[in-house]
């Protein structure tokens, strides 16, 4: 359910609906805004007599059930956009960021290389799979440990935070030890073991769309984590399956403007997956950012036609400068502020 606060309450009056909330087993969560403090009493389905008991704490106003099944990531709980911060810049409210690097993490030059180049085209992280999630057992896996230290290199040298993708529960903690981020595959989407796991740790989380996911399902899976506590979420929509199959995946722009109507959390695109092939990468980039985007994740390889996953869809270092250029041109226009690394 939903407090809405008198306006002119108290500081002790806002405390007391929240160990009140607390004591009856829910979980507070305080949104304030210039008008309004609202206060969400996250549990599950509230009694009218319960409903009722907060009706009568001094400085309530109202008290509303929630009506959407999500509720942490809901508007209705938090009005306003959360803005997440790194060490190059925002996303959420009017502020992109945009992290690109190699789908998988190959050799530290590799890594390197990508990272040098990203940043001077202005990408605000840098990505790379040091475990990788394969369709086949007997594809490349990724680097493992070794991956994450090379990630961890490339960090130190460009001052680029890096998001790398976690597996399974057991990994979260090493993961989260090298990575700024983490992220959650598409296959990953309702692992709800480890979206508990990452739930429990104080980093973002790049939440990828199941392939086969409703917006729904996919805010359902956001909330898993913000259950438990972290509330640092981006959902990134990286293509559905649909019928067709000239693409890899069909990227559901309309999932933007969607999500945004639903949570106050930064959306981002990854135009890479959806695409399949690097041709059509752009186009899909630019059409994320003017539907709304609060970010990009791109992959780009310093050699794509080598690259051990995902050559096809990995662009160049001049087309990823491209992208950088138009991407900055669009913003632009829509009045957003680019988060850029400092240069030098
Ligand atoms: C990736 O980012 O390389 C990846 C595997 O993405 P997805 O989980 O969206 O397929
Ligand atoms: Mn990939």
């Amino acid at each position: 359910m939903l407090i809405v606060m008198k306006r002119g309450h108290t500081e002790a009056e806002l405390e007391e609906v929240v160990r009140e909330i607390e004591k009856v087993g829910y979980r507070p969560h305080v949104s304030r805004g210039v008008e309004t403090t609202l206060v969400g009493a996250i549990g599950r389905g509230p009694t009218p007599e319960l409903m009722e008991h907060f009706r009568a704490l001094p400085g309530v106003a109202e008290v509303i059930p929630i009506s959407k099944p999500y509720k942490l990531a809901s508007l209705e709980v938090q009005p306003f956009p959360t803005v997440l911060e790194f060490p190059t810049g925002k996303t959420g409210g009017g502020h992109v960021l945009i992290a690109a690097g190699p789908c998988g993490v190959e050799s530290r030059e590799q890594t390197l290389k990508a990272a040098r180049y990203v940043k001077a085209h202005g990408a605000g992280m840098l990505r790379g799979g040091a475990f990788k999630p394969r369709t086949s057992p007997y594809a490349f896996q990724g680097l493992g440990l070794e991956g994450l230290k090379i990630l961890a290199e490339a960090r130190r040298e460009t001052g680029l935070p890096v998001v790398t993708e976690v597996l399974s529960p057991e990994q979260v903690e090493l993961v989260a030890e090298y990575a700024d981020a983490l992220q959650i595959g598409a296959r990953n989407a309702q692992n709800f073991a480890l979206l508990q796991a990452v739930g429990e740790v104080k980093k973002p989380v790049l939440l990828k769309r199941g392939m086969s996911m409703t917006l729904e399902e996919f805010l359902m899976s956001a909330e898993y984590i913000l259950s438990r506590g972290n509330m640092q979420v981006i959902l990134v929509e990286r293509g559905i399956r649909t019928f067709e199959k000239t693409t890899r995946f069909t990227l559901d722009v309309s999932a933007v403007p969607v999500l945004k109507s639903f949570t106050h959390l930064p959306v981002w695109v990854d135009p890479s997956h959806p695409a399949g092939k690097r041709e059509w990468v752009i186009p899909l980039a630019l059409a994320g950012l003017a539907a709304g985007a609060d970010g990009l994740i791109v992959e780009t390889h310093p050699e794509p036609e080598k690259a051990l996953s995902d050559a096809a869809q990995q662009l160049h270092e001049h087309e990823f400068a491209e992208l950088m250029q138009k991407a900055k041109r669009l913003l632009e226009a829509l009045d957003k502020t680019l988060s850029a690394p400092v240069l030098g």
